[in-house]
């Protein structure tokens, strides 16, 4: 292996960004200086080339194909991260609409949805997880949809609490729109149930830059012409091909060759999700079998396969903890800001034997632990 590769990135459990494929970093190092097809770095190529306009259809069409949909999906690659969707989604869909839409609150990511949502428009919530401290999502007894909503809006994985939704909601007579940027391509989904669906590439597929809209075309139609300015669009950005302006040429170019990566060395989203649930559910045992020494924070059912949340008996044994993992060679393992504690994030780019290295390390870890304390 290349001296250039940092080899912690096996052992790299960030929130976002998160860790990519050893092969697919492999292949970037080389695209900087010299990418195959075109015999110049990656950071160098025109977005009007005829090379460029290949990837953006090959990226367009490995997630047609992973995903199984067909054409009647356009699949964008905007800029604005996915915070930018939450504003440009109320300002394109809402002109002229008599009922508000349906969103829910399920955690740190459906609030800022929310925040940044109700600048522009009237909505209303469906369900809140606040007083249950966003430590579960609801049931479907919970869940009165609008059947005239002219959208639901939901997050499909709470980054930050680790909760995630395992079963399709909604109204069936109403748009889904879904902000899939933490699990997106971890598993299959049944695309055809969603009109709008949108993920930075930051968790699973890439580096920050880029983010992926999916969205029918009939949406589209129905639109309200809005005058916004071009590039908020998204018949512009069809138009164009997500080549409106500059597109980020690099990201883009990773992505394809996550797209890759997905479709020929593992195989397909059936083959990743169940990688994914094999990490996962190491991880859960640990923490089930740990005697409360780690204390899981999502109720079990809602548990997100992307993101483990936990802590340990006291604040000071959880900062101590983290303090080892990093010293013995564990990356980004500290819970987000908003909440603190310890989240190991399992995206798709992260391989079971970094997990299975975490564990030896957690068991181990609570053993001396359970030393100190009664020895
Ligand atoms: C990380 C995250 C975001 C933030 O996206 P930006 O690209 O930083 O705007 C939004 N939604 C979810 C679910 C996330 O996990």
């Amino acid at each position: 292996m290349s001296p250039l590769i940092n080899p912690n990135n096996a052992h790299n459990f960030s929130g976002g960004p998160g860790a990519l494929p050893q092969s697919v970093l492999e292949q970037v190092q080389q695209a900087i200086l010299c990418e195959p097809d075109t015999g110049l770095s990656i950071l160098g190529i025109s977005h009007r080339s005829d090379w460029f306009a290949g990837v953006l259809a090959e990226v367009q069409q490995n997630i047609r194909q992973l995903l199984g949909i067909d054409t009647n999906y356009q699949v964008l690659m905007l800029q604005g991260g996915a915070t930018q969707q939450f504003s440009q989604i109320p300002m394109s869909f809402l002109n002229g609409q008599a009922t508000p839409p349906d969103y829910l609150c399920t955690g740190y990511w459906s609030r800022k949805v929310l925040g940044e949502a109700e600048r522009s428009a009237r909505l209303r919530v469906v369900w809140s997880g606040a007083s249950s401290d966003y430590r579960r999502l609801p049931e479907d007894a919970e869940l009165a949809f609008a059947p005239d909503a002219p959208y639901l809006h939901y997050v499909s994985n709470e980054t930050v609490e680790g909760l995630q939704f395992h079963r399709l909601i909604g109204h069936p007579d109403v748009p889904r729109f879904c902000d899939m940027s933490s699990d997106f391509l971890s598993r299959p989904i049944d695309a055809t149930q969603f009109s709008f669906i949108y993920a930075h590439a930051q968790k699973n597929l890439g580096p920050a830059g880029v983010t992926l809209v999916l969205l029918r075309e009939e949406l589209l139609e129905r639109m309200p012409d809005q005058g916004l300015p071009g590039w908020l669009d998204y018949r512009q950005q069809v138009r164009a091909q997500s080549n409106y302006n500059t597109p980020p040429v690099f990201a883009i170019y990773v992505v394809l060759l996550v797209t890759r990566w997905l479709l020929h060395e593992i195989g397909g989203l059936a083959a990743m999700h169940a990688i994914n649930q094999r990490k996962a559910a190491r991880l859960y045992d640990l923490l089930d079998a740990s005697d409360g020494f780690y204390q899981g924070r999502a109720a079990p059912p809602d548990r997100s396969l992307m993101n483990v949340v936990f802590t340990l008996p006291t604040p000071e044994l959880t900062a101590d903890f983290l303090a080892a993992a990093q010293r013995a060679g564990f990356y980004g393992l500290n819970g987000h800001r908003a909440i603190g504690g310890i989240r190991a994030s399992l995206y798709n780019g992260l391989g079971l034997p970094a997990v299975e290295a975490l564990i030896d390390f957690m068991q181990s870890y609570q053993q001396q632990a359970t030393t100190r304390r009664w020895g």
